[in-house]
């Protein structure tokens, strides 16, 4: 059985183990694989791993031995679904391994906006504390979350998690989602997405990305935020308008945003967030913990493992 990895190395750079992957055949593991190249080393195995390459249907006729394919993700839009369910190829994802992980992403952010711990310390470091004539100073309003109102937008498994965590700072939760939304928690309410904007402090985005979301956010609905407000986007980058957003960081039609995750990744240098007042990165690491990826890791082989026992888990349909 050969089991051919074709972009391994987001998932292990280096620091988790393929032991376990590797008992359950002859696995040949590429950190990329660019476009031409996927063929020549996708021939031949039955078992194929991707986490961003996309195997289209041009890719997969020429894939005749192929039989499986395991997403290292939970998104599996790199996979043609009609083409792969036409030949009978079982494709498998990872529902949830980084939800805790992505809502402490969501806090990380939300805390530097409100604190900017890594700019105070940048500022300490340059000498600012040290020729401070007071024993404190702040370069940045001092934000306590405590009262404010989160709203999250997407109210699945990560946006119900940020929610905990909101509530437990003291702050209030306004949740949109176009699914009824039972066993909400104490302190959490449901809202129309025009409510989420109007009176959120921070409106965070936990949608999937699809035809409804693609720029749900957007001049109208920016122009509805409180112009002290915070948006977050750990979701997918095509969901915010980023002209839209840049236009409104610049003109302070809001405060901030925290930003994982951009339309095209990795960007270009001139996106123009890039250089929007107050709009803070991480590079699509939300799901990047060391914990998450052990998960992940594990759950793509029990995939595996299901898939050759003759009882396919995790399969997704187009
Ligand atoms: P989930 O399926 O548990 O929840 C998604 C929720 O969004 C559902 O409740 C659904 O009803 C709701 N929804 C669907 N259409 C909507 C719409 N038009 N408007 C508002 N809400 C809508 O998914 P999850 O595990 O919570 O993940 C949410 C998203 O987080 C994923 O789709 C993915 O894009 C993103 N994600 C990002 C990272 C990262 O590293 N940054 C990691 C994992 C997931």
């Amino acid at each position: 059985m050969r089991i051919v990895i074709l972009d391994g190395y987001t998932l292990n750079p280096g620091d988790l183990s393929w032991a376990e992957l590797e008992k359950l055949g002859d696995c040949r593991m590429y950190d990329r694989t660019p476009a031409e190249q996927i063929v020549a080393r996708a021939a031949g195995a039955q078992i194929v791993l991707t986490n961003k390459t996309p195997l289209m249907r041009e890719t997969l006729d020429r894939l005749p031995e192929l039989k499986y394919i395991g997403v290292l993700a939970t998104g599996y839009n790199v996979v043609d679904m009609q083409a792969a369910t036409e030949r009978n190829i079982v494709v498998t994802n990872v529902p949830t391994y980084s939800t805790r992980s992505v809502a402490q992403m969501v806090f990380a952010h939300l805390l530097n906006l409100t604190l900017h711990v890594a700019e105070h310390s940048q500022g300490v470091r340059a000498g600012r504390w040290s020729s401070s004539k007071d024993f404190s100073y702040w370069d940045f309003p001092l934000i306590e979350l405590d009262g404010l109102t989160m709203g999250i937008i997407g109210f699945g498994r990560i946006g119900r998690t940020t929610a905990d965590v909101a509530l437990s700072f003291g702050m209030k939760v306004l949740a949109y989602d176009p699914m009824p939304l039972q066993n909400l928690q104490p302190g959490a309410s449901m809202a129309t997405l025009e409510e989420v904007f109007r009176n959120s402090d921070v409106v965070s985005l936990h949608c999937p990305l699809t035809v409804e979301t693609e720029k749900l956010v957007n001049a109208e609905h920016l122009a509805w935020m409180k112009t002290t407000a915070f948006l977050i986007n750990i979701s997918r980058g095509p969901i915010v308008d980023e002209r839209a957003l840049a236009d409104a960081l610049n003109a302070g039609r809001i405060a901030g945003a925290g930003i994982d995750v951009l339309s095209t990744e990795p960007p270009p240098p001139d996106h123009p967030l890039l250089i929007a007042k107050n709009c803070y990165f991480t590079p699509h690491i939300g799901w990047a913990t060391k914990a998450a990826r052990i998960r992940l890791l594990n759950e793509v082989i029990e995939n595996i493992r299901a898939f050759l026992a003759g009882t396919p888990k995790n399969a997704v349909k187009r």
